[in-house]
């Protein structure tokens, strides 16, 4: 089936580090959130306390990571990083809590996808700064309570619906990470050409800007891809090295990609536009349905393509006109 963009070799990798914002007066857009943000971390700096915990929620590539990063180092504290899928058992966790530093920042990418003991640690250890460690098993089993340093949770998921309640209700706050505009997502661009020493008038800015999907990590990798055209074709990084590696790698006019198209082709030309269940669709284009769900639908909502009701997913006539596929008459919907 389709599957995204392979996983980041370690060129991509570093290339994404070197160009990430160090503090909130560089991280580009997000207004609300960065002035929530800095309230909480000016307060706490006051008190002389660790920040409250922090949840931040939204599509992948909006900049959760760089945020976590930017809360370390703007309150001087020591990073850690670990994420849902490596915290298969409670045994990882309290490994991982009872070896903080005071004032650490945890960060844990993906906490919708932590087992389920460890997420009931971690709300004691969330309120209290304390875990109960269990010794034996069965009759004889006995809990040693265990102290643990203060720390700020920051947790990052693409799925806020999916945390249950006295997980979530326990972060001070939660951040919702929006899609960027298109003139923010050209800030970035600038701020990435001139790290990248790379020359690229405004309007090729502007237009790998807005066929980006509102987002800043596939800007920047965009770029990259411009960088590699017109190095290797030759004629500079202009509106035509845009337009030619942006056709090579199958991003279409507005930005969607082939797993965008696929799911909206599926939902036209084989459930005749729907309502399809979830599960339906993403078993007709070769995806999960977690995938489909918390990263290819959000943008597809944003863009008015795709609605989602109670009966399933449905293509709206925007989505039918940007296919080019006529839409029967059906009156009604
Ligand atoms: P994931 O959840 O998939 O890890 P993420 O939301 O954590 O994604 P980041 O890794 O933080 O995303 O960001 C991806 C890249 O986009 C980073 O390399 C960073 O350079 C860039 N980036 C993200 N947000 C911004 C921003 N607001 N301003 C400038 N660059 C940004």
């Amino acid at each position: 089936g389709l599957v995204r963009p392979a996983p980041e070799s370690d060129a991509e990798l570093a290339f994404e580090g070197a160009l990430r914002p160090r503090s909130l007066a560089e991280f580009v857009g997000q207004a609300k959130v960065r002035g929530q943000l800095q309230l909480l971390l000016d307060a706490a700096a006051m008190q002389n306390r660790t920040p409250d915990h922090i949840l931040l929620a939204g599509p992948p590539g909006l900049g959760k990571t760089t945020l976590a990063m930017i809360v370390a180092h703007e309150s001087g504290r020591p990073l850690r990083m670990s994420s849902g899928p490596a915290i298969q058992h409670a045994g990882d966790l309290a490994a991982l809590l009872s070896s903080l530093v005071p004032g650490e920042v945890l960060f844990i990418d993906e906490i919708h996808r932590m087992a389920r003991n460890a997420e009931e640690m971690l709300y004691l250890a969330m309120e209290d700064f304390r875990i109960d460690i269990m010794v034996g098993k069965g009759a004889g089993a006995t809990s040693i309570p265990l102290d643990l340093a203060p720390f700020t949770l920051v947790g990052a998921t693409t799925r806020s619906g999916l945390l249950p309640n006295p997980l979530r209700d326990r972060f001070g706050f939660t951040a919702n990470l929006e899609f960027y505009e298109t003139y923010e997502l050209e800030e970035v661009l600038s701020r990435a050409a001139r790290l990248l020493d790379l020359d690229i008038p405004h309007d090729a800015r502007r237009e790998i800007a807005s066929r980006s999907r509102g987002t800043p990590r596939i800007a920047n990798r965009l770029l990259r891809r411009v960088r590699d055209f017109a190095l290797v074709r030759g004629g500079g990084a202009g509106l035509a090295a845009v337009h030619g590696a942006l056709e090579l790698y199958d991003v279409d006019p507005i930005g969607l990609d082939r797993l965008d198209r696929a799911v909206l082709e599926a939902i036209v030309s084989r459930f005749e536009g729907g309502p399809v269940g979830l599960s339906t669709l993403a078993v007709s284009v070769g995806e999960e349905a977690d995938t489909i769900e918390s990263v290819v639908e959000p943008f597809l909502v944003r863009v008015g393509m795709l609605s989602r009701t109670p009966r399933g997913r449905v293509a709206t006539r925007r989505a039918w006109d940007h296919l080019g596929v006529r839409r029967p008459d059906r009156g009604g919907l």
